[in-house]
């Protein structure tokens, strides 16, 4: 079967500024021949995640590096158009790195079937990467005990909410930290937060101070630069600082400097651990499954931003940058 598709190519490195739309190029080729083993899937939706712009800045090197001309990475479900794999069926709802096209061919062992197909846009943010990194980087190194205080940056976005609900359920105080009032309202009006903070128009650590006067207990950053550093000084004894992301410099050139108030580490005999989603997977079905369970018994509230349109992708994965989005970024294709 031959069809044209449509792909963005990666054509710039945004090393130290921001995306611009240059960056990416539409093209449309035919869809390759299918060999043996290999699946024909039609793109429905993709996912949208900060590290997508690490990944054209060859950044940290943890994932292969990217070329330029290649087809732009990204996480998507799709259905199945043609298959020469034994696992899957034409028709079958599936997952993986269908990147941004309309077509995708992979090697059958590079999908996974979407489990729950009732929520099939979850598996590209609650039961994706997403709702993986919120719960393994809370449980396995945030360590919540019931009554500890939680303090999330990021609080509103896809994974901050869930790491937040997930604290909620493991019986902690949680408090969330976002921009601007719609969000911080969500928070606490849907997601169940005890308390959330507009670091755009509140001075976080005064706030911070009047909520949780006996510190915070896990600390979980999605942000770094100046509000990591706030937070830092207000740490508890044994605090756990889980170093989740930093977006605060995706848009900047250079990492940016250590924290000054790191030094409060060591008077708190406290813990800060940085860490990859991708080292659990072997434990995705479970925490999945967990999920689920959370989403269907109404413990787990989740928000989608859904943009229209394969060539609305490039302005898609910007709306990350600038809190545009409210709720896991998506974009449907078809
Ligand atoms: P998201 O939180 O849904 O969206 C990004 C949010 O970041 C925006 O909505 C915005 O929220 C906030 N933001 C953007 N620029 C900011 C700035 N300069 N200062 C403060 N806040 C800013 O995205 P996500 O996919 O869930 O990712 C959240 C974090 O998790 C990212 O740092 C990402 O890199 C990290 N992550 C890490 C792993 C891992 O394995 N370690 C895996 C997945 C994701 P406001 O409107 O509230 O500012």
């Amino acid at each position: 079967m031959t069809t044209t598709n449509r792909q963005w190519l990666i054509n710039g490195r945004p090393l130290g500024r921001p995306l611009q739309d240059d960056d990416f190029k539409l093209v449309e080729t035919p869809t390759p021949a299918l060999g043996e083993g290999e699946v024909l899937v039609r793109v429905n939706y993709l996912g949208f995640d900060p590290a997508q712009k690490g990944w054209m800045e060859n950044l940290g090197g943890y994932v292969a590096p990217t070329e330029i001309g290649e087809v732009m990475r990204g996480s998507g479900v799709g259905q199945v158009v043609e298959s020469r794999s034994e696992a899957f069926r034409k028709g079958d709802h599936v997952q993986g790195m269908l990147r941004w096209q309309e077509y995708a061919v992979l090697p059958g062992h590079e999908l996974l079937k979407v489990e729950a197909p009732d929520l099939l846009t979850a598996h590209l943010g609650v039961l994706g990467t997403t709702g993986m990194t919120a719960y393994f980087g809370l449980n396995k190194i945030g360590k919540p005990f019931p009554g500890d205080t939680v303090v999330i940056t990021g609080a509103a976005g896809a994974t901050g909410s869930v790491v937040g609900q997930n604290a909620k359920i493991a019986g902690c105080r949680v408090i969330g930290v976002a921009g601007g009032e719609k969000k911080v309202r969500w928070l606490t009006e849907t997601c169940g937060f005890d308390a959330a903070i507009d670091y755009k128009s509140e001075n976080v650590r005064q706030r911070l101070k009047e909520l949780a006067p006996g510190g915070i207990d896990v600390l979980w950053d999605n942000v770094g630069g100046k509000l990591l550093n706030d937070l830092l000084s207000q740490i508890a004894m044994h605090a756990r600082v889980v170093i989740c992301g930093g977006i605060s410099r995706y848009e900047q050139g250079t990492l940016p400097a250590g924290p000054e108030n790191y030094f409060n580490l060591i008077f708190k005999r406290a813990h800060m651990e940085g860490f990859i989603v991708l080292d659990y997977t072997s434990e995705y079905p479970l925490a999945r499954a967990r999920i689920i369970d959370w989403i269907r018994s109404g413990k787990l509230n989740f928000q989608e931003d859904v943009q229209q349109g394969l060539e609305n992708a490039p302005r898609t994965l910007m709306r990350l940058f600038s809190g545009d989005n409210f709720g896991k970024q998506l974009l449907k294709v078809a």
